[in-house]
């Protein structure tokens, strides 16, 4: 984006900034908490054990999913979906129409054998032009980390990182672990809050102030923290990403927002992992490759297209449509899904036929 090495060393410390705030802040509750409540204010041995006991395990729980979804990076494409230098030349020089045709014919043939359901805009594989790769399934070029993510979900400039297949769980942990944190920190600091307004509280003025914004933080924290967990629990149960939530993935049959919805149960398995006690832990347990997702009726769609459907509508398919095709402006997600450098129009209308709004399976069945 920027070639000067300063400015994209400045820009890279500058992303940090909000990791260092949150683990200022992060910090900061933890002494208020421990020293200024728990120890100088609270009385009780009894109480002072069982507040720092539990406060401990939240606190543990919450920094190790921080720490993970902070440092744990998307995984490289491999090597198979990477056009050679040739290809990329012979794609590069696809101005004319003609060109573009030979070119569609290129990437037809070398994506023939890739494990890839998904389509561009236009109904043609997705290409990555900066990466110069065909992307995986649910991939997405992030113009912010400058490389293709598997499964991405969204950059989070609190994280500093790419929420995307390798750290979602993590993403999802550290967002209930920092509900769960400061929800316990305003529930138990909640009678010493009230004691500073009747002027009961036994420190001096710093001291009683630790309280106070403990309180008002926490809170503040809580609140906003369970919005956007509410948000991602949705589309953990009805498999779908931040991206996709806006813009349905397109199968060779068309947008269809439940393409990898398998019930909500093994939606949350898909993410979580087989293994019920490894659940909540920080450690990566979801299932697959970040390439390669379960089949749903549309992926057999797909896969009927490739013994000789030819890739087109059949309305005999069973099928669901995307909740709407009014792309929202873009942000972070430097996506082209458009193949050759085609110029791209998001109000353009997608090159699928009108399709009838159907579940793609019986609900009772999914879950
Ligand atoms: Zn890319
Ligand atoms: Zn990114």
């Amino acid at each position: 984006m920027f070639e000067n090495p300063c400015v994209r060393c400045i820009i890279a410390v500058a992303k940090w900034f909000p990791v260092i705030f949150i683990s200022a802040v992060v910090g900061w509750s933890y002494y208020a908490y421990v020293v200024e409540l728990c120890i100088l204010e609270v009385k009780s041995g009894v109480e002072r054990g069982f507040y720092l006991f539990f406060f401990h395990i939240f606190f543990i729980l919450f920094v190790w999913s921080y720490w993970q979804t902070i440092f744990t990076n998307s995984d490289v494409v491999p090597l198979k979906f990477k056009l050679s230098p040739q290809q990329v030349s012979q794609l590069d020089s696809t101005t004319t129409s003609k060109d573009y045709e030979s070119g569609k014919r290129l990437l037809d043939a070398f994506g023939k054998d890739l494990p890839v359901a998904t389509r561009g805009f236009n109904g043609d594989l997705r290409y990555c032009d900066k990466c110069k790769i065909i992307k995986p399934d649910r991939c997405h070029h992030c113009s912010v980390c400058e490389r293709c993510i598997l499964k991405m979900d969204h950059h989070c400039p609190w994280v500093n990182n790419c929420v995307c297949f390798n750290n979602y769980k993590f993403f999802i942990l550290f967002l209930g672990y920092a509900m769960a944190y400061c929800l316990y920190i305003s529930l138990t600091d909640l009678q010493y809050f009230i004691k500073f307004w009747q002027d009961k509280l036994s420190g001096d003025g710093g001291g009683k102030f630790h309280i106070l914004f403990l309180f008002f933080v926490s809170t503040m924290f809580a609140v906003s923290v369970l919005t956007l967990l509410s948000y991602h629990c949705y589309l953990v149960f009805s498999n779908q990403s931040t991206l996709e939530s806006h813009r349905p993935p397109v199968f060779t049959g068309g947008p269809d927002k439940n393409g990898f919805n398998l019930g909500r149960y093994q939606n949350f398995r898909e993410i979580f992992g087989d293994k019920p006690a490894l659940w909540f832990i920080p450690i990566f347990t979801s299932k697959g490759d970040g390439m390669e997702f379960p089949a749903t009726s549309v992926r057999n769609l797909l896969k009927a297209d490739r013994n000789g459907h030819n890739g087109r509508v059949n309305e005999s398919f069973t099928r669901s449509h995307g909740s709407g095709l009014s792309f929202p402006v873009r942000t972070v997600d430097d996506d082209r899904d458009d193949l050759l450098q085609r110029p791209f129009n998001w109000n353009q209308v997608p090159a699928f036929p009108a399709m009838p709004s159907v579940r793609v399976e019986n609900e009772q069945n999914l879950i």
